[in-house]
């Protein structure tokens, strides 16, 4: 049975709309999240792990930087894995080294202690490392990697043990609104009256918002990106996040059970299709081998895809969307919104809860797109 009314509906069952309803359940509010598959189907379970405060603006660093503190509370309370086990961005000339400075001195200005190291610093974090092109690296011991399947899990449980009500297999088909306010939602079980709602359906959101007759425009588009895991090997011989951007906007790191997962640039789109292809399997291979050549031993046993939901400079759209009262969004990650997703949480909470928050929330001003004021493109990986 799904519930007659409700103060709030999150629409999205990923991380994001996880850790909201969470979020805000925790606070005590009344809160139902419909999720049309199952938690996680989305983005979320396709996602490469990391978690990394290494950004290039100042909002993104402090909002890390808060997400990490909760990534580390939340593992520790719930017992989920989040390892701190750091970042490691590969440099191999000056230009690079010279953004690099400038987004360390950002990321300092904060209190997150990343600094340049030396090839040699870096072969000794990582030893199978080819450093013979290396020229420097941007390390932050403090970035990390959770398993999003543990993570999200875990948040979905707890929600519900702080009251949410999580309904799997319940699709939203639209609105019901009058004058500008919404006064329920449309689902293929039925009508939930609500008078507060969040987009946090990622890939998906540009459909529910031309549900909501949202007249500003959102661009988000879903564009495919693929990932890879080998075999497993022994565990602790890739302990961070290593990142070429001049190897194909490769990203790499080893997983729990000791395979090594990651991704490159590779993108197609945009496109609801999801079919793994052979072009990636080829690039992630020659890629993987030139920044860790040991790496050409290893059996690939699986490919995938997943969505990036991207939005014209790689920042998500979050907050209160005028024109309709009160629909609010979360949505248009570009890849990196698994790590976002506990202080996003915290921002949409604070904006349903207390209509302003401590975060530096109004960078991802989803009507930012329609005044043409974009933001610096964030770094993106893959
Ligand atoms: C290969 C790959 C690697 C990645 N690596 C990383 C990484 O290392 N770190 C990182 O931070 N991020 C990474 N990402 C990005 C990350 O996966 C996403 O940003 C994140 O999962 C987004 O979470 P979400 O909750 O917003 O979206 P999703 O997980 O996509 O959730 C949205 C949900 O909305 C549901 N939905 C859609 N329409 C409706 C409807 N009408 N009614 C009800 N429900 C609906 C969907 O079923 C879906 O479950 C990666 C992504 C990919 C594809």
């Amino acid at each position: 049975m799904i519930p007659e009314k409700s103060e709030i509906v999150v629409i999205g069952g990923g991380i994001v709309g996880v850790t909201i309803a969470h979020e805000l359940a925790k606070r005590g509010e009344e809160v139902t999240l419909v999720e049309k598959r199952f938690i996680g189907s989305g983005s979320t379970f396709r996602c490469g792990t990391g978690i990394r405060q290494q950004f290039n603006d100042e909002a993104n660093v402090q909002v890390m930087k808060r997400s990490v503190e909760l990534w580390k509370k939340y593992s520790e309370e719930y017992g989920f894995k989040f390892e701190q086990t750091g970042y490691l961005f590969l440099l191999y000339d000056d230009e690079e080294v010279e953004i690099f400075k400038q987004n360390i001195k950002i990321q300092n200005k904060f209190g997150v202690p990343t600094r340049l190291i030396t090839p040699e610093e870096a072969k000794e974090i990582v030893p199978l490392l080819d450093i013979s092109e290396v020229i420097a690296a941007s390390w932050n011991p403090t970035d990390g990697k959770a398993d999003p399947f543990h993570s999200t899990t875990a948040f979905a449980l707890k929600a519900k043990e702080y009251g949410a009500k999580i309904l799997e297999y319940t699709e939203v088909k639209g609105f019901i609104i009058e004058n500008n306010e919404i006064k329920g939602v449309k689902t293929n079980r039925g009508v939930i009256k609500t008078g507060i709602v969040v987009n946090a359906t990622n890939a998906w959101a540009k459909l529910i918002n031309a549900m909501a007759g949202i007249k500003t425009s959102i661009p988000i588009e879903p564009y495919k990106h693929q990932a890879v895991i080998t075999q497993p090997i022994k565990r602790g011989t890739i302990k961070p996040m290593v990142i070429s951007f001049k190897y194909g906007h490769a990203y790499l790191t080893q997983t729990a059970h000791g395979g090594i997962i990651g991704g490159v640039g590779y993108e197609v789109g945009p496109t609801y299709d999801l079919t793994p292809t052979y072009e990636f399997l080829r690039e992630v291979s020659y890629y993987f081998s030139k920044i860790i050549p040991a790496l050409k031993n290893l059996l690939i046993l699986r490919t995938w895809a997943g969505y990036y939901a991207k939005t014209p400079d790689s920042n998500p759209a979050i907050g209160k969307v005028e024109g309709v009262s009160d629909y609010y969004i979360a949505a248009g990650f570009s890849g990196h919104g698994f790590m976002m997703a506990p202080a996003v949480a915290e921002m949409v909470a604070d904006l349903i809860t207390k209509g302003k928050t401590e975060l530096p929330v109004e960078w991802y001003d989803p009507h930012r797109f329609e005044r043409g004021e974009l933001r610096t493109v964030a770094l993106q990986m893959g």
